[in-house]
């Protein structure tokens, strides 16, 4: 079964269960009004030694950082600030305490350039490899938090930031080049904080979500929930220098955000964008009403069999 198949599977094995007044599984965090006009969020994330990362290949402290990082950007991604995590850790006896002690600066760094508190999690030692679990807890005012199922015909597909550069370094680290910079962009990636919350707070910001498995498999996402389709001009993606266009495509772990906007009001959210963090929203493209991610080279449809890659 795929990854997306199992948690299909779960979704709808729970779906008769009471949810407490929380919006469940499917989005890039879990939602739960408090009725005082603000939700919290809540989302996890688990990093494995073998499957996303090699000891080898990454700084304890890198580690550390990049943990918290894939979290807060999950929060980012519904519009919403971090405020609190918890962190789990099973350790094997060959984890030494210098390496621990690296891996929480770095877990340390990152939340306090983000104001998360740490306040909980558990600690055990492993049989296998290193295994980190992260839960991540934000809040956000009701109405600024963005959801996958809300892009609408006619949206402006955007994103926040050059793609395919983590991708691109991934490939250097499997090929046992561990100190290109492209590899360097792949273990510390960067969570689009303040700007997730600013998009938050702008009303004509549809739906929105992080790319964690790359463009052509998250975009599918945002498509199946809001029941719509795109079509996506494959000459406006931003590739990332030393990258390229399929990587840019379809690698995954980039972590920028990825959105649809009201097209009367889509200039000047790009101009205030570029006006408050010195970077621009990249238009890629439009929603359309028929279902299904065409790609387009020059206005015209490019069958291409692209999809994004899966990290269990
Ligand atoms: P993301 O890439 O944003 O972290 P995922 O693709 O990992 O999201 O997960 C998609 C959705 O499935 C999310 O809402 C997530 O909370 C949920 N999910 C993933 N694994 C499980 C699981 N084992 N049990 C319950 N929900 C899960
Ligand atoms: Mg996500």
């Amino acid at each position: 079964m795929t990854e997306f198949g199992f948690i299909d599977s779960i979704r709808r094995l729970f779906a008769e269960l009471p949810d407490n007044g929380f919006e469940g599984i499917g989005d890039d965090c879990a939602v739960l009004p408090l009725g005082d006009g603000t939700s919290l969020l809540f989302t996890a994330d688990l990093l494995t030694e073998g499957v996303h990362f090699l000891r080898a290949a990454t700084s304890a402290r890198e580690l550390g950082r990049k943990s918290l990082a894939v979290n807060l950007s999950d929060i980012a991604a519904m519009g919403a600030r971090p405020v609190a995590t918890l962190l789990s850790l099973a350790l094997p006896a060959d984890a030494e305490d210098a390496w621990t002690a690296e891996f929480t600066e770095g877990y340390r760094e990152l939340s306090a350039r983000y104001g998360a508190a740490l306040v909980g999690g558990d600690t055990t030692r492993s049989a296998g490899g290193i295994t980190i679990n992260v839960t991540a807890i934000g809040r956000a005012p009701d109405a600024h938090v963005k959801r996958r199922d809300a892009a609408r015909e006619g949206d402006v597909v955007f994103v926040a930031g050059e793609l395919g550069a983590s991708g691109a370094g991934l490939r250097d680290i499997l090929a046992g080049r561990y100190d290109t910079p492209l590899a360097a962009v792949h273990r510390n990636p960067e969570p689009q904080v303040g700007e997730g919350a600013w998009l938050g707070a702008r009303s004509e910001v549809h739906a929105m979500m992080d790319l964690s498995d790359g463009l052509a498999s998250d975009l599918g996402h945002i498509l199946d929930r809001s029941s719509a389709g795109a079509e996506v001009e494959l000459s406006l993606i931003p590739v990332a220098p030393g990258s390229d266009l399929r990587t840019a495509a379809c690698g995954g772990e980039d972590y920028k955000l990825l959105l649809t906007a009201d097209p009367s009001a889509a200039d000047r959210l790009a101009a205030d964008y570029l006006a408050r963090f010195g970077s621009p929203l990249y238009p890629l493209g439009r929603i359309t009403a028929r279902p299904g991610l065409v790609w387009l080279r020059d206005g015209r449809p490019e069958p291409l069999d692209w999809h994004g890659f899966e990290h269990f």
